[in-house]
Parts: C-alpha cells; structure tokens; sequence
C-alpha cells in the first residue's frame, strides 16, 4: 500500500471548537508521553491501557477516537526519544510544542466533491473545515481508486494522506543504469544492442549547499554574541536550503522517471546504503552525500508510484572493474577509465556500464541483454539540465508535484 500525504490549506479561519481540540490534543499527547515514560511503555496499546480512563475523566467531552490518536502520536514520540537514548543522545523529557492534531480515516468525513471535511469535536458538535482546491488537490479527490488515510490538522492547514495498492511495475525492454555524482547523474541509456551516454545535471545543489554553508559560518561570527539570534537564523537558513534543494531533487527525479516510462526502462541505480567512509576525504564526502541518498528515496517512491521498476545494484568495485575483461584496477582515481585491454571511457560512465552489467547478470532486470560493446562514445542524450528543465519530454514532469 502507497500513501501519500497531500496539503491543503483551509479557506477559512480554523473555528474556535477546533483550535480548543488542537489544544486539548497537544495536552494529551503531552501527558501521555510524561505518563509513558514513567511506566516504561511505548505501544499505543500499552499507553491505552494505561491511561485511557484517566484521561478520559480529564477530557469527558473529547471524542473517544481523537483521545486514542493522541495515544498513537505519543506511542511515536517515545519511540523516537528511545531511539535517541540508545544512540547516547537524548535531551530532555520530550515534549510537543506543535499545535496540531492526527485523526484516523473512522474519525472524519471527506465531502471529495466540494472539498469539505466534517471533523467531530465531541458528542453533538461538529466542525466544518473548508480546503482550498486547484486543480491538482482535485486530482486526488476526484480519483477514487484512492482512498482515505489519516487526516492531520494544523492551524493553516490540514493533511490528507491519500492511499493505493502499488500498481505491478511492467516487464522492462530497456534500461536506464545511472551513476550517482555530486552534480549529476551519469550513465547509460540501453535497448537491444544499442547504447547511449545519459546525463542529467544538477550542478546547482552543490552551489546552494555552499552558498549556505558560507552564510552560516558569516552568521556564526556575526551573532557570537548572541547564541538565541544565532539559533534562530541558523535554523531559518537551513529550511531555506533545506526547500530549495528538495525542489531540485523533484525536479532531476521526474525527468528521470519520465524518461524511463516512455522507453520502459528499469532504472538501475547504486546502492548507497553500505557506504562507509575509509578515509578523511570520504568524510568530506559524506558530509554531501545526503542529497544523492535524498534523490535515491525521491525517484524510488515515485517510482513505485507511478510502477516503474527500479533495481538497485551493490557498487563494490563499479568505479574500478572494466566492463570489457573484467580487470579491477587497483586505483580509481582520474576523471577517465582506461584498461590495459584498450577500453577507455569516462569514469563515471564506465561505473553506469558496471552498475548495468551485474544488474543483468543477476537477473534483476528482467530478460534484458546487454553489450558493452556496443557503446556509443558520441551520442549523449540529456535527462535533466537546470536551465532548461527536463528535455527529453516537456509535458512529462507535471504529472507528479511536490508534497511536504
Ligand atoms: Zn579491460
């Protein structure tokens, strides 16, 4: 099961009965974690059991759904603080200063014509909240192979978590093996014998990245003074950088799918998971490897989205193997690949053509054939290029928008 949380924001002012709920909700959660903490419990069926009748004498009137959510949403909280006091970690006792309710698909009711929730507040009080809609907010009411998950409200604006069965991704007749860069994506696009360079570049999310690292070491010695400014700022920057590059990533994601679906490809990509750094400049690396991991996450879930199938291949010695006789070389330095056979190729290339090459030969991507060979040094077919936006297809990106 797919979900997707999609935003609205509200037309009107959230009424008073609601903002009381979002209030009296926070209270609850809040005394549910203090209670969790103490008795050791996590589960929402154990924090229920704990203090179901308690809290219900404290909140007589609260509709008895919204208390149990409450219940789940505190459950995650202590789940994340114990995650944090494994790892060594944790601050103080948690607490949820978010003004903000979660209610389960039983406890609210969607009008998907006009856009209207019905969301209880307690026995014989209900409150109408109105969204407002375009044309992709219609999108998802009006198709109703979706159905309803949880609703999240906010004091703007509420979420709607929309959810399908996974559509079975197709047989693929081609591939598309990219090698994942600072910049760019790099690799190859291959049908029956044919083999074409793709490249999509991004080569501005490392320029954001800069620019707002330098920024926040401007303000660090602006605002020494100043630790709470200093806080504030810092944070400000980061969301700012945080926004722009995710809507690069969604960007670079679509045109890649786009390009995959009109072809059939499956998309084969390294897998980044088992990356360690070995050594000081690794670490460097890593620092700036989350929005390559991002991207990763990004085309995957869109693409399991839109059944796209998306293999994803161990890259041990990808960098260094020749596709042709198979050799490791011992250093991987240089921007070129060259092989005492003769092969010769750019070197990220040449790990696209690796990446490729155990993907088929595992058998994970279905019954393609592949011939390094064949490999056309003078074609290269552009995915993504930030100037111009997706080049290959100019209608295919907007099918799929970006949600918080
Ligand atoms: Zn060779």
């Amino acid at each position: 099961m797919l979900v997707k949380g999609v935003v609205f924001r509200l037309g009107d002012e959230l009424p008073s009965e609601a903002r009381f709920l979002l209030e009296d909700f926070r209270l609850a959660v809040n005394n549910a974690v203090r209670t969790g903490l103490q008795a050791r419990v996590t589960s929402r069926y154990a924090l229920t059991k704990l203090t179901y009748n308690d809290f219900r004498q404290e909140h007589p009137k609260m509709y008895a759904k919204h208390l149990v959510s409450a219940f789940e949403v505190a459950g995650s909280v202590l789940k994340n603080h114990r995650r944090l006091v494994r790892k060594g970690n944790a601050g103080h006792v948690p607490y949820v200063r978010r003004l903000f309710m979660k209610a389960e698909n039983q406890a609210y009711k969607l009008d998907r014509v006009n856009g209207v929730v019905d969301l209880p507040i307690r026995a014989g009080c209900h409150v109408m909240l109105k969204l407002v809609l375009s044309n992709y907010h219609r999108d998802y009411l009006n198709d109703p192979s979706y159905s309803l998950g949880s609703l999240t409200v906010f004091p703007d604006r509420v979420i709607i978590a929309f959810r399908k069965g996974a559509p079975k991704p197709y047989a693929p007749e081609s591939a598309l093996s990219l090698d994942t860069n600072e910049r760019s994506l790099d690799g190859v696009f291959a049908k029956d014998n044919d083999v074409k360079t793709v490249k999509a570049e991004f080569p501005d999310i490392a320029m954001i990245q800069q620019r707002h690292h330098e920024r926040r070491k401007r303000l660090q010695k602006k605002k020494a003074h100043d630790r709470r400014a200093l806080r504030k700022l810092c944070r400000r920057e980061g969301k700012r950088e945080h926004h722009r590059i995710e809507y690069r990533l969604h960007q670079v994601a679509n045109a890649v799918l786009s390009f995959a679906e009109s072809r059939k490809s499956a998309i084969v990509l390294e897998d980044l998971k088992g990356f360690k750094p070995r050594w000081k400049k690794e670490l460097n690396r890593r620092l700036s490897l989350w929005p390559r991991r991002k991207l990763h996450q990004i085309i995957q879930y869109k693409a399991q989205w839109r059944g796209i199938p998306v293999v994803k291949v161990d890259p041990r010695y990808s960098s260094r193997t020749c596709p042709i006789c198979g050799r490791i070389q011992d250093s991987r330095m240089g921007t070129e690949f060259e092989c005492e056979c003769g092969w010769c190729l750019d070197r990220h290339i040449n790990a696209s053509l690796n990446l490729l090459q155990t993907a088929i030969s595992k058998g994970m991507a279905g019954g393609l054939r592949f011939n390094p060979g064949a490999f056309q040094h003078d074609v290269m077919m552009i995915l993504y290029d930030p100037v111009t936006g997706a080049r290959s297809e100019p209608n295919g990106t907007s099918c799929m928008r970006v949600v918080a």
